[in-house]
């Protein structure tokens, strides 16, 4: 559930006509609904309520630091991937108490960064990352406490692009070599034991791959206390899936059913990275009709978002909602919506019915919140979009459009070149 839906066939973000704030930015841009971020958070945390669960929220599938904020004053810690992503959480005020430091890259300046701000967990994913940390945190004569990633090799059914869990995949340290890491890991100076994590990947739309999963998770937390290490905390990562169209995944409670299932008797602290479903479907992309082309078979509608905007659909093939900001009772047919970019792939939709539109009317792209606006580039000299937060009749910019003279300072002509 969200909070976009018409009013005498207008669309609304919570109180507010799209077309007003459209009118107000300009087009395109991104929109938020503080409302359904709110209710999704509210959903997970009820989901796993009666557990000693932690939400750490995925800053990396949207990281604008105003919903990072609203989402910290829910009580939500962070996931973060990067060092500028610790900056946000720090920017949006997250205890660093409440921040796990994930991702299979992470840089020795980074790690002290988050050494520096005191973080509570660094997801640990290979023998040298560990030995990394241990160097940098004994440097610093501090601790890190860590999780180490495991792989449990195991199918989440997902898109190839975001499925992690599978030996295949760059992420974690695969099964077998679990014992002997947190062995050395138990060795090292500056390191600490906190935890184990596993992440299966993302938009995840049924349960067996988690139950799987956590079910083998259990067992080898139970090796790895017999080996004599402490683990207080499992991790058990994100990646829940939302209907972005056709698709029916799990609720969060069907979801906090099954961690139930596997973890109710255990007396383990449970942290939880939830991204895609807090924000995903709290998100819209608007767009403006730029031109209607007719081909000898097809329908074209072009709108002045693109590619750039929401690569989604090129990268995993996803199919977004795509719906007129204006009801009308005119005809429909079946179109291709497409952005304006130099390339095929800047396709939104194909076959999608959509009523005749004129130039300049608008038009709304859904489920956009996630991994939309923070993979959004400049390709083709496109100035970043802003983005809005919608909070019941009012809104505020929490990103601003850029120009292109922002792009254009950013580059540089060498004296030679003058
Ligand atoms: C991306 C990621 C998440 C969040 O995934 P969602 O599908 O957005 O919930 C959680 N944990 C880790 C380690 C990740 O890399």
């Amino acid at each position: 559930m969200d909070h976009f839906d018409y009013r005498d066939g207008e669309l609304y973000a919570e109180d507010l006509p799209v077309q007003e704030i459209a009118s107000a930015v300009g087009t395109p841009f991104y929109c938020y609904s503080s409302a359904t971020l709110i209710r999704h958070y509210k959903a997970f945390s009820d989901a796993m309520s009666g557990l000693d669960a932690k939400i750490y929220y995925a800053v990396k599938a949207n990281s604008n630091v105003a919903l990072v904020r609203l989402l910290a004053k829910q009580g939500a810690g962070a996931d973060i991937v990067s060092g500028g992503e610790l900056a946000i959480a720090q920017a949006a005020g997250v205890a660093p108490d409440n921040v796990v430091f994930s991702g299979v890259g992470k840089k020795r300046e980074e790690m002290r960064a988050g050494l520096d701000a005191g973080i509570g967990q660094f997801n640990v994913e290979s023998e040298a990352e560990l030995e990394a940390l241990s160097e940098v945190a004994s440097g610093m004569g501090a601790t890190a406490h860590i999780g180490i990633r495991l792989n449990p090799d195991v199918d989440a059914k997902t898109h190839a692009k975001i499925t992690t869990g599978k030996a295949e995949n760059k992420f974690g340290v695969s099964w077998p070599r679990a014992r002997e890491l947190y062995a050395r890991a138990a060795e090292l100076p500056g390191i600490k034991i906190k935890a184990v994590a596993v992440h299966i990947g993302s938009q995840i739309t049924t349960l067996e791959p988690y139950e799987l999963a956590y079910r083998r998770l259990l067992e080898m937390v139970d090796v790895l206390e017999q080996d004599g290490h402490d683990i207080g905390t499992l991790d058990l990562g994100g990646g829940l899936g939302i209907p972005y169209g056709a698709e029916t995944p799990p609720t969060p409670a069907e979801y906090g059913e099954v961690v139930r299932r596997v973890f109710g008797k255990t007396n383990k602290k449970l942290g939880f990275e939830p991204g895609r479903v807090i924000v995903g479907n709290a998100g819209i992309v608007v767009s403006s009709l730029v031109y209607n082309k007719q081909s000898e078979d097809r329908r074209f509608v072009i709108i002045d978002a693109a590619m750039n905007d929401l690569i989604r659909p090129t990268l995993y093939d996803a199919k977004h909602d795509l719906v007129p900001v204006r009801l009308t009772n005119g005809p429909h047919s079946n179109a291709d919506v497409v952005g304006p970019i130099c390339e095929s792939g800047d396709t939104f939709a194909r076959n999608c019915e959509l009523p005749e539109l004129g130039e300049g009317e608008l038009i709304a792209i859904r489920s956009a919140g996630a991994y939309g606006a923070v993979m959004a580039s400049t390709y083709n000299a496109r100035p970043m979009a802003p983005e809005v937060l919608v909070h019941g009749n009012s809104f505020s910019v929490i990103r601003k459009r850029k120009t292109i003279e922002d792009l254009i300072a950013d580059d540089t002509i060498p004296d030679w070149l003058k």
